[in-house]
């Protein structure tokens, strides 16, 4: 990249988000690193990412928060001017079957992992129609496009991320803004621990889960492939196939 440019990841303290702030940090970006609650973590990726020449700043916004959201991009914009990539990482579950889903598991799934991309979204879209460029990743799934026992709520969320990242795509490819989306399969991080059973591994065309700094990689091509909107990158070992 010949002048430099921001990248917001959420989610960035650690997992997929992390290894997404890192790729960027060493592709040029300057990274804006988002996370819930755990900002010594935050701040240790921006450190890591200082070390790889970029500059980054950790803010702690719940994602879910309109106000919160809002602040949070009144400040990146105070810290770094232009945005031009926003990664929308940020995910939780609450797995059970939909016969036991409680009602706030259903809401805080939604919330957290669709609303809190949409509301980013349209937090940072002002500065990406500035700027006359911008490019959204969303982090879905292939839970998204299969379904899966005990995710109803995840599931919903991350389809409908599909759905939105679609929709923003052609809402504003004129004005030069991209979106696309990533659909990890089973990715080795906090959220998927205790689930690599050989039953699982079976299931995987590659034999293995996959590496955060994987996703890393199809985020990275996304941000840069300036003819491509509108898609859905697996990255799943073929699960999805
Ligand atoms: P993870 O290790 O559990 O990390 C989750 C990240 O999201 C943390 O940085 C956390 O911040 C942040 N976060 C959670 N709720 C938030 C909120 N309300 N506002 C702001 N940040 C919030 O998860 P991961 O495995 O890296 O997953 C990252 C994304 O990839 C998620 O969207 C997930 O659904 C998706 N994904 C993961 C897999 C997989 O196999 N791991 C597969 C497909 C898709 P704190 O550290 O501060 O809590």
């Amino acid at each position: 990249m010949s002048e430099r440019k921001t990248a917001v990841v959420t989610g960035a303290s650690r997992g997929i988000g992390k290894a997404v702030a890192l790729e960027l940090a060493r592709a040029g970006y300057d990274i804006a690193a988002i996370c819930a609650s755990r900002i010594e973590a935050a701040e240790e990726v921006c450190e890591a990412c200082r070390a790889l020449g970029a500059e980054a700043r950790a803010y702690r916004c719940d994602v879910s928060d309109s106000a919160a959201v809002k602040e949070t991009a009144g400040a990146v914009r105070r810290d770094f001017g232009a945005v031009h990539v926003l990664v929308n990482n940020a995910g939780i579950t609450r797995d059970t079957l939909v016969m036991t889903m409680k009602e706030e598991d259903f809401d805080a799934v939604i919330a957290t992992n669709l609303k809190g991309a949409f509301l980013m979204t349209q937090a940072f879209l002002p500065l990406f129609l500035r700027a006359k460029e911008g490019c959204v990743v969303n982090i879905s799934s292939v839970v998204g496009l299969m379904g899966n026992p005990g995710q109803a709520n995840y599931a919903a969320a991350k389809a409908g991320l599909i759905g939105m990242t679609k929709t923003v795509a052609k809402e504003y490819a004129a004005r030069g803004i991209r979106a696309n989306a990533v659909a990890p399969g089973f990715i080795a991080t906090e959220m998927t621990e205790g689930l690599e059973t050989e039953e699982l591994l079976a299931q995987i065309p590659l034999g293995r889960m996959g590496r955060p700094e994987e996703i890393a990689q199809a985020v990275q091509f996304l941000a840069q492939a300036e003819y491509v909107t509108g898609e859905v990158l697996r990255v799943d070992g073929g699960i999805a196939m």
